[in-house]
C-alpha cells in the first residue's frame, strides 16, 4: 500500500504540483463512531475534524487520501469547510453545497490515478461501482456517483483537467515546469498541434494562468470560448511570425517576459533575440495604432452590452497599443507592459484587478452562505 501511495503522490505532483501530507494517512481501524466523516466507501473514510484518511485498498486510498485529504489540506473550498467543521459551526446548507465539490474531486481523482498507474482491472470494477454509490445530502436527497463523475468529465473534456482542478475544485496554481508541460500536453483540441508553448503573466497561486501557444493548425479552435482560469492566446505559425515582425504585444509580452514550456526552443530563442535587437518599423507603429483604435471600438461595444470585465480588459489593451505605438515612434526598442507608465492605464488596471478580486470572493463566499 505504501508503494502505491508514493506512486500516486508522484503522479499528482507532476500534474498538479500537490500531494497530501503523510500525517493524514492511516490504515483502516475501528475508530468510526462519532466522527464527521465522508464515509461513502465502506472500505475507507475521511475524518475531517481529525484530518485523517482511513483506507484499506487502492480505490479507498485514492478516494480518501489523495482525494479528500488533499482537498481539505490544499483547496480553498476544502480549507474553509475544514475550518467550519473544526469550529463546530458548519450548517447543513453549507455542507450540502460543498459536498459536490468534495466528492466530485475524490471520484475524479480516483479514476485519474487508477488510469495513470495502469491499474486497469481495478479501474473497470471502480467504474462499474460508481452507479451503485450515492452522495446523501442532509435532507435525504441523493445523487449518484456516476452522475457526478459525468459532470466532472464533461468539464475536463471542454476546458482540460487543470482548469477543473483550479476553477471547480479551488486548488492553488503550482506552476512547476513539469506541471506546465502536463497542462499544455492536455489542453483539449490543441495538444497534438503545438509548435511552441510559453507561460507568462503574474503566475500567482490564485491568478489566471497566461499561456501563449503556437500551433501548426488553428482551424476550429476558438480562444474566446475557452475562458477559464487558463487564459490562452493561440496563433498559427504564420500569424505568430507576422505579429512578431509588427511588435504586437500579444507576441512581445509572452516572448520577452515569459518562460519557455515546450516545443521549438530555437524558434523561441530566435524571436526573442529579434525582438530585443530590432527597432520597430514604421509599418509596426501604424499597425499598433490601427489595433488600438479597433480595440477601443470593441471596448465601447462591450461597455454598451454591460460586460464590465471585458470592457476594462479591452480598454487596457487599447491604451497599451497606443502607448507602445507612441514609444516606438519615438525610437524606443521593444517594451513590456511593466515599462508602460500612464495614469489612465493605471486607473483601468486598478479597476480591473478590483473587479477580478470581487468576482473570486463572491464565488467562494456564495458557496458558504446558507
Ligand atoms: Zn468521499
Amino acid at each position: 500500500m505504501r508503494e502505491l501511495l508514493d506512486e500516486a503522490n508522484e503522479v499528482l505532483q507532476s500534474y498538479f504540483g500537490l500531494c497530501p501530507s503523510l500525517r493524514s494517512f492511516d490504515r483502516l481501524c475501528n475508530v468510526r463512531s462519532g466522527v464527521i466523516s465522508f464515509s461513502d466507501f465502506a472500505d475507507g473514510f475521511y475524518d475531517v475534524s481529525n484530518h485523517k484518511a482511513y483506507v484499506s485498498d487502492a480505490p479507498s486510498l485514492f478516494h480518501e487520501f489523495h482525494g479528500h485529504a488533499l482537498f481539505f489540506e490544499h483547496s480553498m473550498i476544502g480549507k474553509r469547510v475544514a475550518e467550519l467543521i473544526s469550529n463546530g459551526n458548519i450548517s447543513s446548507a453549507v455542507f450540502d453545497k460543498t459536498l459536490l465539490f468534495v466528492e466530485g474531486h475524490a471520484i475524479w481523482t480516483s479514476a485519474f490515478l487508477l488510469d495513470k498507474l495502469g491499474l486497469d482491472d481495478i479501474f473497470t470494477v471502480y467504474e462499474k461501482s460508481l452507479c451503485e454509490r450515492n452522495v446523501i445530502f442532509s435532507d435525504g436527497r441523493t445523487l449518484n456517483y456516476q452522475e457526478i463523475y459525468d459532470v466532472m468529465k464533461k468539464a475536463e473534456n471542454f476546458y482540460g483537467m487543470h482548469d477543473l482542478w483550479w476553477r471547480v475544485f479551488g486548488f492553488p496554481r503550482k506552476l512547476s515546469k513539469e506541471v506546465l508541460e502536463n497542462l499544455v500536453r492536455n489542453l483539449p483540441g490543441l495538444s497534438e498541434k503545438i509548435i511552441l508553448a510559453v507561460v507568462f503573466g503574474s503566475r500567482k497561486e490564485y491568478s489566471d494562468v497566461d499561456l501563449c501557444i503556437v500551433v501548426n493548425e488553428k482551424k476550429d479552435f476558438d480562444c474566446l470560448s475557452f475562458r477559464g482560469i487558463i487564459d490562452l492566446a493561440v496563433y498559427d505559425l504564420e500569424e505568430f511570425l507576422a505579429k512578431a515582425r509588427l511588435f504586437d504585444v500579444g507576441v512581445t509580452e509572452p516572448i520577452l517576459t515569459g518562460d519557455f514550456i515546450l516545443g521549438d526552443k530555437n524558434l523561441y530563442e530566435r524571436i526573442r533575440q529579434d525582438l530585443s535587437n530590432d527597432v520597430p518599423s514604421r509599418e509596426a507603429v501604424e499597425y499598433l495604432r490601427r489595433t488600438s483604435k479597433l480595440l477601443f471600438e470593441n471596448a465601447s461595444a462591450a461597455k454598451r452590452s454591460g460586460m464590465e470585465e471585458i470592457y476594462l480588459e479591452t480598454l487596457a489593451y487599447s491604451i497599451s497599443y497606443r502607448l507602445f505605438a507612441n514609444a516606438y515612434e519615438r525610437g524606443c526598442k521593444s517594451l513590456t507592459f511593466k515599462e508602460l507608465c500612464d495614469p489612465e492605464l493605471d486607473n483601468v488596471r486598478r479597476k480591473l484587478s478590483n473587479l477580478k478580486r470581487l468576482s473570486l470572493d463572491s464565488l467562494v463566499s456564495s458557496l458558504f452562505i446558507s
